[in-house]
């Protein structure tokens, strides 16, 4: 059955300064939907995360989260959790406690947690380095316990801001698979900024092209959702395929961009 994770009517964001953020848009999430926002620099693609994280405000429109306000956000089967480009870990906890804080925050007992943190490592691979500090780990791990900080809490919904962007290409990539069997096996709903259509290309069910001046969405396009993905899909005729089609609908929402602010 279909299930709207998340429903934005009219949204708009003008910031303090004037500056349109996004112009009124429309946007429906469904549960499973694993979707990607893609688009020039400046087209709105952190701050419809953000207010989808409700981190910002909308100046204008309606925000609904599984069908409700945020109010309701945060229960069973409705949870929401924001990974950042930044690990943003705490250099004096090692993994475990770095991955706990949010239960910590929480409330969760520590027993029940110290059940949880375990099975979240586990899930990302880093069992091995519970009792490392971050300055003992490298940035990929770094960023894999960033990831299971945002799992332990059992998320309904996971929002990624670029979060691979500052590691190196294979690092990227191997974390691009775990992603999509993570996304599989944890029946997540994936909301993800990127500047790699390749990235775009290889984790979406779903990649939102945007253009800017005002931010606002450019196009959409499908990718089978039963799609394996692994790296015989990204060396396949169907992978290059995707990425010329997404790269030339990149290259057309720059050159609107470019258009709207010329005029
Ligand atoms: P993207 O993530 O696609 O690069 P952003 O969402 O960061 O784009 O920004 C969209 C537009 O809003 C840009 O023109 C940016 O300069 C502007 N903007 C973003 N945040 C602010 C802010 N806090 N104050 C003023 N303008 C902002």
């Amino acid at each position: 059955m279909r299930e709207n994770v998340v429903s934005l009517r009219a949204i708009e964001k003008v910031f303090p300064n004037g500056t349109r953020g996004l112009s009124p848009l429309d946007l429906e999430i469904e549960k499973g939907e694993l979707v990607s926002l893609i688009g020039p620099s400046g087209c709105g693609k952190s701050t419809l995360l953000k207010v989808i994280a409700n981190l910002h405000t909308p100046t204008a429109g309606d925000v609904r989260w599984w069908g409700r306000n945020f109010d309701h956000v945060g229960k069973d089967g409705s949870r929401l959790a924001f990974v950042f480009q930044e690990p943003t870990l705490m250099p004096w906890a090692d993994t475990t406690t770095n991955v706990r804080l949010p239960l910590d925050l929480d409330g969760v007992p520590y027993t029940e947690a110290m059940t949880r943190v375990p099975a979240a490592l586990q899930t990302v691979g880093l069992s091995h380095v519970a009792n490392r500090f971050p300055a003992q780990l490298s940035g990929g791990m770094k960023m894999r316990v960033s990831i299971a900080r945002a799992l332990v809490t059992r998320p309904n919904l996971l929002l990624m801001d670029e979060p691979f962007g500052a590691l190196d290409e294979m690092t990227r990539n191997k974390l691009d698979e775990d992603m999509a069997r993570l996304c599989a096996e944890e029946h997540l709903t994936m909301l993800f900024v990127t500047h790699s259509l390749y990235e775009a290309a290889f984790l979406s069910t779903r990649v939102i092209i945007m253009a800017a001046h005002p931010g606002r969405i450019f196009a959409e396009y499908h990718i089978d959702p039963g799609i394996q993905r692994d790296e015989s899909f990204r060396m396949s005729n169907q992978f290059a395929e995707i990425c010329r089609d997404l790269n030339r609908l990149l290259g057309e929402a720059s050159h609107a961009s470019a258009l709207e602010m010329a005029n």
